[in-house]
């Protein structure tokens, strides 16, 4: 049976292309009847979580029959204490993404518009079109450029208009890696008219080491409408518990918790996360294996004369010098899952979460058999 109901969707969603996720490893080798290696597609922490956090999470197995506390009561109040704010300025999420969401649905919908750069993190433009948003996409920095891909926040600015309410900024941005520095990220956001919001996405934001790297939650009281995000999938290593958080004045934050369900956060998420924020050796020794590994892939893509876009995060895109794809999907037979990201524009790169040494080495060894062929 195969009817088309398509017509029957809101003019947003009909035309929507959905969010590409990576595929997972049980379902790549039933597919393609090989054994993966090392998975470095999504930008996961390859250390795994901490074994605190494994144990909390046992802990508190048994209280799967009840719903979870909607309020997140317990990690709120560790979160408002690390980030120095009240409880009421954080809204929960199933993953940053739903806070995204939940930005989209508040302050976007039919003849309003979002601002976001070329390159810049895809759900960015499927929150804005699911609810019918106009979405205004900045050209971003050319290849030649300091921040090769990165935003260019200037032409950012001129996109703005009486109809925009919403700009996206990713510091770092997923995939391109390119980061905003303080002073201009700071003097962009005072120039940005009050009736729009300001998202920075700082989903990586504990891999960054630059020392110009603003940690934009500092900025909070001075700017109303700015609203930072934060994730625990990435340094934290809970991807599958899918939990996040926005940070923002309370007015957004009450406005935000409208629309949020109310059990949008299970209760291993809470328990995970809780128990993952004051792991801060965990955190210390996924920063040194992300430092390590870029560092391990940096140099073999010089040594091999590929170039690549610099990134402050946990992932790398390399240019292939060639449509990447056919090297994406030879990777894929040897067992070695990469992303392509020509749907973020870049046909020739490839986007490599920094794995263990070894991972990233198995990496570095099927790529060059590829290459050789
Ligand atoms: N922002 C950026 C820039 C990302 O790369 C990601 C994950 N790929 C997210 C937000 C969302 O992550 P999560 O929903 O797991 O918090």
């Amino acid at each position: 049976m195969q009817s088309d109901l398509s017509p029957l969707a809101v003019p947003g969603v009909r035309s929507l292309k959905p969010y590409e996720p990576g595929k997972p490893i049980e379902e790549l080798e039933r597919e393609l009847g090989i054994r993966v290696s090392a998975k470095l597609a999504s930008n996961e922490n390859p250390l795994g979580p901490s074994q605190r956090t494994v144990q909390a999470l046992q802990d508190h197995m048994q209280e799967l029959s009840y719903y979870p506390d909607g309020s997140t009561f317990a990690l709120k109040k560790a979160l408002a204490s690390r980030h120095g704010v009240p409880p009421e300025c954080i809204t929960m999420g199933n993953g940053s993404n739903d806070v995204l969401d939940l930005i989209a649905r508040t302050f976007l919908g039919p003849g309003r518009a979002a601002v976001f750069s070329r390159h810049a993190f895809a759900v960015y433009p499927i929150a804005t079109q699911a609810v019918g948003a106009r979405a205004k996409v900045a050209a971003a920095h050319d290849a030649e450029h300091d921040m090769p891909y990165g935003h260019d926040l200037e032409t950012m600015l001129s996109l703005i208009d009486q109809d925009t309410r919403v700009v996206f900024i990713a510091n770092p941005n997923n995939p391109t890696g390119t980061w905003l520095p303080h002073a201009p990220l700071r003097d962009f956001i005072e120039a940005v008219p009050a009736h729009v919001i300001v998202v920075v996405d700082e989903a990586y934001f504990e891999y960054v080491l630059e020392p110009e790297y603003p940690d934009s939650s500092t900025w909070l009281v001075r700017f109303p409408n700015l609203i930072v995000t934060r994730t625990f999938s990435k340094i934290h290593a809970l991807a599958g518990l899918r939990i996040g958080y926005g940070l923002s004045d309370p007015s957004i934050a009450e406005l935000l918790n409208r629309v949020r369900q109310p059990f949008n956060v299970n209760t291993l998420a809470q328990v995970g996360a809780l128990a993952a924020l004051e792991d801060s050796d965990h955190v210390r020794r996924s920063i040194e294996v992300n430092t390590a590994g870029m560092q391990q892939l940096t140099s073999a893509f010089r040594a091999r004369n590929l170039s690549y876009i610099p990134s402050v995060g946990n992932f790398l895109c390399v240019d292939m010098a060639r449509h990447a794809l056919p090297i994406y999907r030879a990777l894929l037979k040897g067992g070695v899952i990469v992303r392509p990201v020509a749907n973020y524009g870049l046909t020739d790169h490839l986007r490599i979460s920094i794995g263990t040494r070894e991972q990233n080495g198995l990496f570095l060894k099927s790529l060059d058999k590829i290459l050789a062929l």
